[in-house]
């Protein structure tokens, strides 16, 4: 049956009789029966990916594509005047993540699907998912986002739990949606959702009564955790996640025959960061319930998890206060407290203890009772095993192992840059887009002037797509012309968007001194910051501001122009990615982990700008000095400048005069008449005393690296042959590559 015969029988009309929203639930209903006739993933053992958020992005494009239909529904729809574009406008994008950990899960599920594996994701559905960033008054200000709709991706399952909190019980539900695999089977996302949920709790903003567990354990994606308060619910939210899928991996393995004893014959979790890391004493406990003596019950568990590690920032290593446990699952604290004894007598090492001045750390349970730790790009890895994870590493050095990050190509080339796709296909074949390390042939056309010229066309076509979609959905004018400078990624000071911020005004400085660009440049931002994160918040404001002044200047505005989109998400990303010509990956050297959007800049032919950080080491081995523009400290600067304390900002300020009058800048009447000097002075005097993120020592040379880079892009040619070089060594980064590692290293499906 094509679409079209399907919304026949559904709506007794023909597609060109139906509305968009008619014509997308139908193609929705159509490609979920579709995805129902494709083989399901089997196997005795099956994986469970265990993760607090999956950013899995609009679906419907995707699944076309990946069940081979894509074509064929779009010249349906096009027979009916309609197009695919604004049908997908229909889509709410659901917003279950919060940036690179979440959307690594969900490329992380696509690849598990399209390599064939038994493997299933588990979280949770978040009614309003992470909160709708809308700016007001050059201010980030927070909205519940209500994604879900009555049709969605999301079916009902009659598999239901009950969950045991300290003191009550909630009873969930499964929700399912299929994770069609690119010409390949069909796996599952499981979601849970708690029964008694209510929204109308929800006073104004984001706000809601955080002690009313039985009513908000699913309405948001990590509430604010700025008090005791919502760190408090964030336990409940976890536990209620790991629960639910113990629960549901005892009772699948039970089905399949398993006694239990032999768990690990059956499952294999991954434990994506430290949310999920409650489910080994859950999982200890159940099996307790169901037979199996403590030892018995721990030595089961021990061979079945594995646990990823995607961040060194202590703040994010989570360590839960034993009040915290006792109140919400003090069923789990007996557990805890052997696996503690166990491990203090075994070392006699409080380095490694698993409970600390009244503290459960959560990774430590993870790495003494896991089968595996790895982290998330060799760089990253290392830095794991040499410092912050040491004492580990020298007990277990058999359990560490890197997994560098990757993402999915269905995704990231083939849907969201058909015309790339589409010459690279015309150049080298199909075979690509199932083993991406076929993309390498490209290298052969670097020579190839014409052919280069055509990688230089397909630039242009997407920054003309880019500048229409923000001109209707924003209402942001691009200049074609200028040169698109992009950093889109969440709000940290790590990721040093604020030092990009001081590379604008030193910017706008030159202009208004007479020294102009070649080529108008766009500087464009696209950041959600955490809720309780005041500075980060403060940077977005000053973000804003510089937007607002420079758009209003008109000695500058023809050379420069700063954009924030407002709710940066997978949509967006998918629009502002294809469109880039230079990317900025500029953290502090030790901080990113891996970072992903780095990847997809690299795939779709934009030059990165870049530290030497997280994945952008492996990216900088594959395609050369030429080809990527490395500045900044490195690692072993920043960790040794951390261990002796010896960093101080105002030296820096006080010896650059040009660095001075930038920060100073910040605090000018300039930016006071646009902006809340409240907020500006906070983030002045944070960059002045604190700058706990070292930008200044790497401000110089950020600025001669930019200048460079600009320079090189009018060399139009040889900028075309950087970015064929970038596309062709974009074959790694793969997520095919990293799950067949983890597969190969980790879960032996
Ligand atoms: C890929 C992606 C990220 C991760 O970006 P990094 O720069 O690696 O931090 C965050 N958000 C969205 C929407 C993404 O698509």
């Amino acid at each position: 049956m094509t679409a079209n015969e399907y919304i026949k029988v559904r709506f007794g009309r023909h597609m060109n009789e139906c509305t968009n929203e008619e014509i997308y639930i139908g193609l929705l209903e159509y490609v979920k029966d579709q995805a129902k006739r494709k083989d399901i993933a089997g196997g005795k053992k099956k994986l469970y990916y265990i993760s607090a958020e999956f950013l899995i992005g609009k679906l419907l494009s995707n699944n076309l594509i990946n069940l081979g239909i894509y074509d064929e529904v779009k010249s349906e729809l096009e027979a009916c005047g309609k197009s695919l574009a604004e049908i997908e406008e229909i889509e709410v994008e659901p917003s279950l993540g919060n940036g690179g950990l979440g959307r690594l899960a969900a490329c992380f599920l696509d690849s598990i699907a399209t390599l064939g594996l038994n493997g299933d994701g588990v979280g949770l559905a978040y009614h309003m998912g992470l909160f709708k960033q809308v700016f007001k008054d050059n201010l980030q200000c927070e909205e519940p986002n209500p994604w879900m709709r009555h049709h969605s991706w999301m079916t009902s399952t009659d598999r239901t739990y009950q969950v045991d909190f300290g003191g009550f019980n909630v009873k969930s539900r499964m929700y399912d949606i299929d994770v069609t695999g690119y010409d390949s089977v069909t796996t599952k996302l499981h979601l849970f959702d708690v029964e008694t949920v209510d929204e109308s709790i929800i006073t104004d903003g984001i706000n809601f009564d955080k002690s009313e567990f039985a009513k908000n354990l699913t309405l948001f994606l990590y509430p604010d955790d700025s008090d005791d308060n919502g760190r408090l619910l964030r336990v409940y939210q976890q536990y209620f996640m790991v629960s639910n899928a113990a629960q549901l991996i005892l009772d699948e393995a039970v089905e399949k025959g398993s006694n239990l004893k032999d768990l690990p014959d059956y499952a294999v979790i991954q434990i994506n960061d430290t949310h999920p890391s409650m489910v080994i004493p859950e999982l200890i406990r159940l099996l307790q319930i169901r037979g199996l003596t403590m030892d018995e019950a721990i030595n089961v568990v021990s061979k079945c998890c594995a646990y990823t590690n995607h961040t060194i920032l202590a703040e994010a290593l989570e360590k839960w206060p034993i009040h915290f446990m006792m109140k919400a699952v003090p069923q789990l604290m007996p557990i805890i407290r052997e696996l503690h004894n166990r491990i203090h007598i075994k070392y006699n090492n409080p380095e490694v203890d698993i409970i600390k001045d009244d503290l459960v750390h959560m990774a430590h349970m993870d790495i003494h009772y896991g089968i595996s730790i790895n982290g998330v790009a060799a760089l990253h890895t290392e830095i794991l095993k040499d410092t912050e994870l040491n004492a580990f590493y020298k007990l277990y050095p058999e359990k560490f192992n890197n997994k560098t990050n990757g993402i999915t190509f269905r995704r990231w080339l083939l849907y969201s840059n058909p015309e790339l796709s589409k010459l690279i296909e015309e150049l080298i074949g199909p075979g690509f887009k199932k083993d991406a390390t076929e993309l390498k042939k490209l290298e052969q056309y670097m020579n190839d002037d014409a052919v280069v010229q055509r990688f230089l066309d397909v630039k242009n076509t997407r920054k003309a797509v880019l500048k229409n979609y923000l001109a209707n959905t924003q209402g942001i004018n691009l200049d074609q012309n200028s040169i698109y400078d992009i950093q889109v990624k969440r709000l940290h000071e790590y990721k040093r968007q604020q030092m990009n911020a001081l590379y604008v005004i030193n910017k706008y400085f030159e202009i208004k001194e007479g020294k102009k660009p070649s080529r108008p440049i766009t500087v464009i931002f696209g950041a959600k910051a955490a809720p309780a994160y005041i500075i980060a918040k403060d940077i977005i404001h000053l973000i804003l501001c510089l937007s607002e002044i420079i758009e209003k200047d008109p000695e500058v505005s023809p050379y420069l122009k700063v954009v924030m989109v407002e709710n940066y998400n997978v949509t967006l990303a998918e629009k502002l990615i294809p469109a880039c010509d230079i990317h900025e990956q500029i953290s502090l050297a030790s901080k990113e982990a891996s970072g992903t959007s780095n990847m997809k800049f690299m795939l779709n032919g934009a030059i990165a700008i870049g530290t030497m950080d997280g994945a952008n080491v492996e990216m900088h081995d594959f395609v050369g000095d030429d080809n990527i523009f490395i500045f900044g400290e490195d690692s072993d600067t920043v960790i040794k400048r951390y261990a002796d304390a010896s960093y101080c900002s105002r030296d820096y300020y006080e010896k650059d005069a040009n660095l001075k009058k930038c920060v100073d800048f910040i605090v000018s009447d300039k930016l006071l008449s646009v902006g809340k000097r409240e907020n500006l002075e906070r983030l002045y005097n944070e960059l002045l005393n604190k700058d706990w993120f070292m930008t200044f020592p790497d401000f110089k040379d950020y600025c001669a690296t930019k200048e460079k880079a600009y320079a090189a892009y009018e060399n139009r040619t040889e900028w075309g042959r950087k970015m064929i070089k970038n596309i062709a060594n974009a074959g790694f980064f793969s997520s095919d590559r990293t799950i067949a590692q983890y597969n190969a290293d980790i879960w032996k499906l």
